[in-house]
């Protein structure tokens, strides 16, 4: 499912031709990989030449980096406080609630589930056909406050197990709420994660539990 939705939107998207920017997300997002000890992942990363300021991970670790958020991750351990965050999000299983929730709103039927627990061949073909336009969707759609605490609190691990700073995410989120003073709109990453204050305050608050896992390369 994750992957359908994955090679569709690489497909439709401009691949970024920066080999010292495609290298730095395939670095940091390999250590991020290896961190999560989820072997049966199909870990993939790649950059996407975009204005926007966003990124995602699909189900099953597939990660796209768009390149307008480059400028505010600024180096490795920033980008790895993202490529961390995103990663839990698909680890959580947080995506596949999502898509759910999509799906059922989209198809207003709330008996869609019950078809796609009885895996009704007719059901799941309409399933996928729909998933292929709304996974786009999907992705727009803010988690919710639980699910992005979930996510910075294991991305906050997975860094600092991976050899990132995990104060490099503070920085992260602070630069984020910077970039969004002074502009139209915030960047698109502050769309589906609002950087509240509490964000930045329950960063910190776990700050010396993965300081535990911190181990500088
Ligand atoms: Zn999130």
């Amino acid at each position: 499912m994750g992957l359908d939705a994955y090679r569709q939107v690489l497909k439709k998207a401009k691949l970024s031709t920066d080999p010292v920017a495609i290298e730095q997300v395939r670095r940091v997002g390999r250590r991020i990989a290896e961190a999560t000890g989820r072997t049966d992942y199909q870990w993939e990363f790649n950059l996407i030449e975009d204005k926007q300021a966003n990124a995602f991970c699909l189900p099953g670790g597939k990660v796209a980096v768009y390149t307008g958020i480059l400028p505010i991750t600024r180096d490795d351990s920033g980008l790895a406080a993202v490529l961390g965050h995103e990663v839990s999000h698909a680890i959580a299983r947080h995506g596949g609630e999502r898509v759910t929730q999509t799906l059922l709103v989209q198809m207003g039927l709330a008996a869609t589930q019950v078809a796609l627990a009885r895996n009704d061949p007719a059901v799941v073909q309409q399933v996928t056909a729909l998933l292929g336009a709304g996974a786009t969707v999907g992705l727009l759609l803010p988690w919710s406050r639980a699910q992005e605490s979930e996510a910075d609190h294991l991305g906050l691990i997975f860094m600092a197990k991976a050899g990132y700073d995990p104060h490099a995410a503070l920085d992260l989120w602070n630069r984020m709420a910077e970039a969004a003073k002074g502009r139209d709109r915030p960047p698109e990453y502050l769309s589906t994660h609002p950087s509240e204050e509490t964000r930045i305050k329950q960063i910190e608050a776990w700050i010396p539990e993965a300081l535990q896992f911190y181990a500088p390369r």
